[in-house]
């Protein structure tokens, strides 16, 4: 498999994953063109892309889903609840509605979806199989079970290192956005996913993308940082450490 972040914040998420010569793309949350033109920028054409996972239907994980779907003819995927409390695409028959606890096989890759704690309908996020694991996890308030499943499978982890603990107290957002933010329905902090990397990642771990940086409650800096000092108290556990940006797409990882 092949994997690019073409961009991951609040203003916009989207993950590439690419089989042999078919892809999937996981959130849709730029614009259909800005999708297009980073995958260009990556060395990729949209033809190859098979369909649309949706993880839930807040606005920086759908805002290109409509157009880029009819724009291609490929299908959306996403759990009925997200599709009944979000306007996903004007083509019904572009969606195809799944379980939050299924498995699919789209592009050759199998796909486990699995729940998450998030504000959302019914959010989920996305294992992908084919020989290693890919996953992807982002905008979830705790590492609950399934998250912990997931990261203790995989060999490549996308995982969301949303804010600095202090700076989200310290920031400028409103008190119940601080409160919702650090809740159980939030965002993961540096501190929370470096945690839960440290306790349930197996040794073989090659990579971990930090994702969804906040821009005002974070910095790549910091992320890393707090990433790479808490978790080497495990000394087998050795992966490289990166983040995706919000505006430019990360190199294309071979997985
Ligand atoms: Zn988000
Ligand atoms: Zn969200």
């Amino acid at each position: 498999m092949e994997l690019s972040a073409l961009g991951s914040g609040s203003s916009g998420n989207c993950f590439f994953v690419q089989n042999n010569k078919e892809a999937v793309l996981v959130d849709a949350g730029l614009t259909a063109k800005q999708i297009i033109s980073r995958m260009g920028a990556i060395g990729k054409s949209s033809g190859s892309i098979k369909g649309i996972l949706i993880t839930h239907e807040h606005a920086d994980h759908i805002r290109g889903a409509d157009v880029l779907a009819r724009q291609l003819n490929i299908p959306i995927f996403a759990t009925k609840k997200t599709i009944q409390s979000s306007f996903l695409c004007s083509d019904s028959d572009l969606i195809t509605p799944i379980k939050n606890d299924e498995i699919l096989k789209i592009a050759g890759i199998e796909i486990r979806t699995f729940s998450k704690s998030h504000k959302a309908a019914d959010p989920v996020s996305f294992s992908m199989r084919n020989g290693k694991t890919l996953s992807i996890i982002t905008d979830a308030g705790f590492a609950c079970e399934n998250i912990i499943s997931a990261v203790s499978e995989s060999d490549f982890l996308c995982i969301e290192s949303n804010h600095d603990e202090n700076m989200l107290i310290d920031g400028p957002y409103p008190y119940f956005l601080k409160q919702w933010v650090k809740g159980d329905t939030g965002h993961l902090s540096n501190k929370q996913s470096a945690l839960c990397v440290l306790e349930h990642a197996k040794s073989g771990l090659s990579n971990v993308v930090l994702s969804h940086l906040s821009q005002t409650n974070n910095t790549p800096d910091i992320a890393l940082k707090t990433f790479k000092s808490l978790i080497k108290e495990r000394r087998d556990l050795k992966p490289k450490i990166s983040y995706s940006d919000r505006n430019i797409p990360t190199k294309l990882f071979k997985i």
